[in-house]
């Protein structure tokens, strides 16, 4: 100590000097704790500040006592420069308004100084029960005061490491206050089970006499190295000398230094019970101590309020919240990536999943698609096989296109050109022939039993034309049986090698096809060769044979039609003439009658004359006589001849009046197509059939649609129609045939009907006439409406019963024909 006030010493004379600036009779008052009284504190520290205005010339120090409330308000106020008080208090101070220590005091105690003390806590010795610091619990207890640093809170903080609160553990808790012998004395008496006082009060007492130690027991003993006084807590540094806030801090050090040269054996450290003044201690302990309790500037840690916290701690609160705000943000951040972690994982997972099974899919694809590979490659190599085969069969098809277009070609140049029938087939059999690449080619005709060789194209006279054969020794029958073309690559290879065609004939390969005339089996065409033939016939010969048979067929259908037409016509022709040549005789006769009558009546008169005159000339009689027979006679053969001519023989058939117009319409073709004339044939469905001579009604209607045809020739820009309609009721069949031409005035209309009556410079006269007679011998009417410019409408009325005699038809043909 003495060593570090020697170190000191020039910064104390600095001290001084600086101490000639201080003001004289400044005032500076030292706050000072009266614990025991003001008296007792003045007498205690006055000398101290003597001691301190002596040595700080200027100043003059003053003792101020307070109790610990005063001392509070005085330094919070300023009234106070320094402070002299307990440790407790001031720490508080410290804590509150910011006084610091400058010296810790060296206490007086037996004899010594210390700058420690602590506080014992004891019992009686022979207190039944309670024998460790622990066994106050539930019992009486002594104390200071509840804010006596010595005298209760050291107590206080010991109780509290051994879990007793003295408040609610303790049956009583008694502050007894100063001095602390009462407290001694209250355990010795028994009033309380145990007590606490500061350290060496008890060595005091006992020095004294008051109390004999021995009759004590100490709990929670402790020892301390170089401190011999009893004590039960841990020690903590004395009383501080402390300057306040405002206090300069030169004052402040001048005091400090005055304070540490402080002898120890002074007068002022002995009136202050002490040996002087030491640097101040560490009082660290004191304010762990009060945290512990919760007292003092700790007191808050009992009652924290928001506010305080807020006010205390507002940056660290700022910091925290911001950081916790932060930290939230940030697990908030990481939750959510947790999360979508979590889903990419399970993504992912799945995504693994699907693509470990499309590699095994895969790998099983692969060893199927080996194993395909493999068959398809097997399949390929057949398709090539295939496909070369089938390039061959399609080289071999084109081919046989080619042939069969040249073919074609050639046969519609034959079809087409002007040569007749029976040209056209050899050039035919010669075609086919060459196609099928077979030697001989036939056209046969099939009747019955017998076949007769039409046309034939052999490199030998075997056949010729005309040529008949059985038709055992032919296909032909076979042919026409099946309806159906028959091929035979080689005869000796199949069923019919014991066929005459093979065994006689020699032929092995064979083509034969039906020809239909009129939907009716007529003969065969047939092509056959002696060379055998490796290949069957292809489909396209086939075709061809069928298109060969089918043009044949219908030539010859086209040739019999032309021939029936011929017939009809000469037949028709014929009849026309007949019926002229008749209605002609009859004519002739009709005016020959009356000259004959008018001969054989005046030769009759003459004669009759002759016999009543008397004057008979037999010469004369004979001769007229034979006038008179020989006029007969002329009219016997007249009547003979026009029954010669009009008796011919009516043969009446059933006959559908579609047929008749289709014939009709047919002979008229030429002239409507050369005058331009539009026919419409309009018959009714369902038409009954009449039984008529179907010559003679064609004839009829023919001139009838010719008249049509003349008249509609004055129809120079109008078009030319002529209609056919055909209806009937129960009876009769009616057919009219109407025209656009000019028409008939009524004058003549009466007369078209005559006999030689006709308007036309080549006409005869006698078509309506002749018409009307036939139509009439078939008991029906023959009709003519007409108005002058709006045409003609001729109507033939045909009974649907038959007629019953034709004799009788026939002598009204004429007896109509002559109007007798
Ligand atoms: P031809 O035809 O030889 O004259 P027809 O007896 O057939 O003899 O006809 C007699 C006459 O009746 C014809 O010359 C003509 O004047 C008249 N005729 C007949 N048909 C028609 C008709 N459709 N339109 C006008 N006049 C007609």
């Amino acid at each position: 100590m003495l060593s570090l006030v020697r170190l000191l010493a020039p910064l104390l004379c600095l001290g001084l000097l600086a101490s000639a600036n201080v003001q004289a009779d400044t005032l500076s008052r030292i706050g000072v704790l009266a614990f025991r009284g003001d008296d007792d504190a003045r007498k205690r520290w006055t000398p101290t500040a003597n001691y301190l205005s002596a040595k700080t010339p200027g100043v003059k120090f003053v003792v101020e006592p307070l109790n610990l409330d005063e001392i509070g308000v005085a330094v919070a106020e300023r009234k106070v420069d320094f402070v002299l008080t307990n440790t407790g208090n001031y720490v508080d101070l410290e804590s509150r308004y910011g006084i610091s220590r400058i010296a810790t005091l060296k206490n007086l105690r037996q004899g010594q100084g210390y700058t420690q003390f602590g506080a014992v806590i004891f019992t009686r010795a022979d207190h039944p029960s309670v024998k460790t610091l622990a066994d106050i619990k539930g019992l009486r207890f002594a104390a200071v005061s509840r804010e006596a640093f010595g005298g209760f809170q050291m107590a206080w903080r010991e109780m509290l490491e051994h879990n007793i609160n003295p408040f609610s553990d303790l049956a009583d808790l008694r502050f007894l206050g100063f001095p602390q012998d009462n407290i001694v004395y209250a355990v010795l008496t028994g009033e309380v089970d145990a007590g606490t006082v500061r350290t060496d009060t008890m060595e005091r007492m006992q020095q004294e006499g008051k109390i004999d130690l021995a009759e004590f027991r100490i709990l929670n003993r402790k020892s301390t190295e170089g401190f011999p006084f009893v004590h039960s807590t841990r020690l903590y540094p004395e009383w501080p000398f402390s300057k306040a806030r405002h206090t300069p801090e030169a004052l402040a050090e001048h005091v400090a230094v005055a304070l540490l040269n402080l002898p120890g054996q002074s007068d002022v450290a002995r009136s202050a019970k002490s040996v002087g003044w030491t640097i101040p201690l560490d009082y660290g302990s004191v304010h762990n101590m009060f945290k512990a309790l919760k007292i003092g500037p700790y007191e808050y840690l009992d009652h924290v309020t928001l506010a305080r916290l807020w006010a205390e701690y507002r940056d660290w609160i700022l910091l925290l919240t911001g950081t916790a705000l932060l930290l939230m943000l940030a697990i908030t951040w990481v939750l959510r990536a947790n999360r979508r972690m979590a889903i990419s994982e399970q993504n992912l997972r799945e995504e693994v999943r699907q693509r470990e099974n499309a590699q095994r899919q895969l790998a099983a694809h692969r060893d199927s698609l080996e194993q395909r590979v493999a068959e398809r490659t097997k399949e390929l190599e057949q398709v090539n096989m295939a496909l070369e085969q089938d390039i061959t069969a399609r080289r071999r098809a084109e081919e046989a296109l080619r042939r069969s277009d040249k073919t074609l070609r050639a046969l519609h140049d034959i079809t087409v050109s002007t040569a007749d029938f029976d040209f056209k087939v050899t050039e035919l059999l010669n075609l086919g022939c060459r196609h099928f690449n077979l030697e001989i080619g036939a056209l046969v005709q099939v009747e019955g039993q017998s076949c007769t060789v039409l046309e034939v194209n052999l490199p030998t006279d075997a056949y010729r034309k005309g040529d008949r054969l059985s038709v055992e020794d032919t296909f032909c029958a076979m042919v026409l049986g099946s309806g159906e073309p028959i091929t035979v690559p080689d005869i000796e290879m199949s069923k019919y090698k014991s066929h005459p065609v093979f065994r006689e004939l020699g032929q092995h390969a064979y083509l034969g096809v039906p020809v239909l005339v009129d939907k009716q089996p007529y003969g065969t065409l047939n092509f056959s060769s002696a060379e055998a033939r490796t290949e069957p016939f292809p489909q396209v010969d086939i075709d061809i044979l069928l298109l060969l048979a089918q043009w044949i067929g219908g030539e010859i259908e086209r040739i019999h039609a032309h021939e029936r037409l011929q017939n009809h016509q000469i037949q028709m022709s014929r009849v026309a003439r007949h019926n002229t040549m008749g209605e002609m005789a009859s004519g002739i006769a009709h005016e020959l009658n009356q000259p004959l009558t008018a001969i054989i009546n005046y030769s009759r008169g003459c004669l009759r004359r002759l016999r009543n005159s008397g004057r008979e000339r037999e010469d004369l009689v004979v001769a007229i006589e034979k006038v008179s027979s020989e006029a007969e006679r002329a009219g016997q053969i007249i009547k003979r001849l026009r029954e010669f001519v009009t008796l011919g023989e009516l043969r009446q058939e059933n006959t559908s009046v579609e047929d008749i117009l289709s014939t009709v319409s047919e002979l008229a073709a030429p002239e409507l197509r050369q005058y331009n004339v539009r026919l419409k044939i309009d018959p009714t469905l369902n038409t009954p059939q009449v039984k008529v001579d179907r010559i003679q009604i064609e004839q009829v209607l023919l001139n009838l649609l010719r008249n049509a045809i003349d008249a509609v020739q004055a129809n120079l820009f109008n078009q030319r129609d002529v209609n056919v309609r055909v209806t009937y009721d129960e009876k009769y069949v009616f057919i009219k045939v109407q025209d656009n031409g000019p028409g008939i005035d009524q004058e003549r209309l009466g007369q078209v009907f005559d006999p030689f009556f006709t308007t036309k410079p080549d006409g005869m006269g006698l078509g309506l006439a002749i018409s009307r007679s036939v139509v009439e011998a078939h008991r029906g009417k023959l009709s003519a409406q007409s108005a002058s410019g709006k045409g003609t409408v001729f109507e033939c009325k045909l009974p649907i019963r038959p007629v019953a005699e034709h004799r009788e038809m026939g002598s009204r043909i004429v007896q109509a024909a002559l109007g007798t």
